[in-house]
């Protein structure tokens, strides 16, 4: 077999997913000198862009221009989109196998954890990744329901979707009305009576995992006071000690601008978010209905591991806060593809800074890669996504030169898109995007916002002018 990568045998691979990851590795590839390379992207849903589209907040849209970096990418013309193409159900791994020389899974993370008490059963208890899905767009949660005729909500978790939630509830419906949301969750918040919004961390100020503008930017919003228990701000030893031996300047500008949001006096603003530390959920409490009413909280303290991390135990220390909307914001995890190695208590694909392990030998399983948040897990920003890949792409550029890629079959561009028309004909290519992405863009237009999103598959394939069985 000739070394795949030149104008006569190009490098063919497959991008599974096409978020942030899967674009950087893209341009990552494409980027490497004196490789013929060709990328054929695959997306499970008709509209590209993962996260950036279903996930950043829609009050957020300087974030969402990363996607014109995504537009070129894509406009590359060594590079296909295949929306609407599920791998593990339109296609499986062995089809792959037999197209392409190396397989890249950017498929981020669609799961999301959970907390593990008493009353997870209850109405009124989400996931905030399904609320934030939710207001998006996102196809696979248009039909949710969310109950927003209580006064409180509480978020579980101090990370950045709780920040972007907390906003979210305490935005007024005509500012949100002039953002890409959904148009039935603009419909469903404006009917909201919810004021009071409590974000719960199990740790202390030092280890809240939003990040300075975020919580900056709730406290600047003119209809919200943002408030915190001075005694609960206040830093414990542990965390002061930590701190002063080398913590980073960013997290001693966290705790200031927690200890002032603290000290600030009652202010009257329509809506009220209170900060609280080293408290953990121990169990939700309902009424006769099945609905959520309250939230049982265990005092926490902070101890130090062995490795020093200071980690939150309970104390026997209990109080109750009423709560109609309970959001846990404790983290997204990622979901195993069918037939790829899976590492289940890390909830990432099993891989050795992005190849692919088996996990039989632990040996790198040729010419199968990851990046992303399957590969480390949700964190990080959409930025992060960058230097990831290109650890992931180094390594496949390192395999090529070794010779150690897939050996596919029917390596020719037309021979996957005979494969593609055969099992999914209502695919939706680049240009498909295009066309529905234009038609959001004047939708939005006419209604002075960004864009008015096709918040279904079936809406997508109306708009394209097909019937709805293509996504059969
Ligand atoms: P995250 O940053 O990991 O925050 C998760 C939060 O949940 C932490 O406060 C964590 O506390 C807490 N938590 C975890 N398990 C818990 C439990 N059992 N009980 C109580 N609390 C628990 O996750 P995220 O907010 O989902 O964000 C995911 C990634 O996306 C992050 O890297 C975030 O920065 C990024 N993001 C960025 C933006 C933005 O830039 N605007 C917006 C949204 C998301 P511990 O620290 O104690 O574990």
């Amino acid at each position: 077999m000739t070394t795949p990568g030149t104008s006569r045998a190009p490098l063919r691979v497959a991008i599974v997913g096409s978020g942030p990851a899967a674009f950087y590795a893209a341009e990552h590839l494409l980027a490497i000198p004196d490789l013929a390379v060709r990328v054929d992207m695959f997306e499970r849903l008709p509209t590209p862009y993962g996260l950036v589209r279903a996930g950043v907040a829609p009050d957020h849209q300087k974030i969402k221009s990363v996607t014109r970096i995504f537009d070129r990418i894509a406009a590359d013309p060594r590079v296909r989109f295949y929306g609407l193409v599920e791998v593990g159900r339109h296609l499986h791994r062995a089809d792959l196998e037999r197209h392409y020389h190396q397989i890249l899974y950017a498929t981020g993370a669609q799961g999301n954890r959970v907390l593990d008490i008493p009353g997870e059963h209850l109405e009124g208890y989400h996931a905030a990744t399904a609320f934030v899905a939710w207001y998006n767009g996102h196809p696979d949660f248009c039909d949710r329901q969310f109950d927003f005729s209580g006064g409180t909500a509480a978020i579980v978790g101090v990370g950045n979707v709780a920040t972007d939630v907390a906003r979210i509830l305490c935005t007024p419906a005509d500012d949100l009305a002039r953002t890409d949301a959904a148009d039935y969750a603009v419909a469903a918040l404006r009917d909201s009576r919810i004021r009071r919004v409590y974000l719960l961390g199990r740790r202390g100020p030092a280890q809240a995992a939003f990040t300075n503008p975020e919580i900056k930017e709730l406290g600047d919003r003119d209809h919200v006071q943002v408030d915190a228990p001075l005694e609960e701000v206040r830093l414990d030893a542990a965390s002061r000690a930590a701190l002063e031996r080398g913590g980073s300047r960013d997290v001693a500008r966290k705790v200031e601008l927690l200890e002032r949001l603290a000290r600030r006096g009652r202010e009257n603003r329509t809506y009220r978010v209170t900060l609280r530390f080293l408290v953990s959920p121990v169990e939700l409490v309902g009424d006769d209905a099945g609905h959520v009413r309250a939230i049982r909280l265990a005092k926490n303290r902070l101890t130090a591991t062995a490795a020093g991390t200071l980690v939150a135990r309970r104390t026997s220390r209990q109080e109750e806060i009423a709560a109609d909307l309970v959001l846990r914001a404790v983290g997204y995890r990622g979901v195993a593809l069918p037939e790829v190695p899976f590492n289940e208590p890390w909830g990432v694909i099993l891989n050795d800074r992005g190849r692919v392990l088996d996990p039989q030998t632990r040996r790198p399983l040729v010419g199968h890669y990851v990046a992303g948040w399957i590969k480390r897990g949700a964190t990080g920003v959409i930025g992060t996504n960058k230097p990831d890949a290109n650890e992931t792409v180094s390594c496949m550029q390192a395999d090529l030169r070794r010779g150690l890629t897939l050996g596919p079959s029917e390596p020719h561009p037309e021979q996957l898109e005979r494969l593609v028309r055969a099992r999914q004909p209502g695919f939706v290519s680049l240009a498909d995007w295009h066309r529905l992405d234009e038609m959001e863009r004047a939708r939005g237009r006419a209604e002075g916002r960004p864009r008015v999103k096709f918040t279904s598959v079936a809406d997508a394939l109306a708009a394209l002018g097909r019937p709805p069985t293509t996504q059969a």
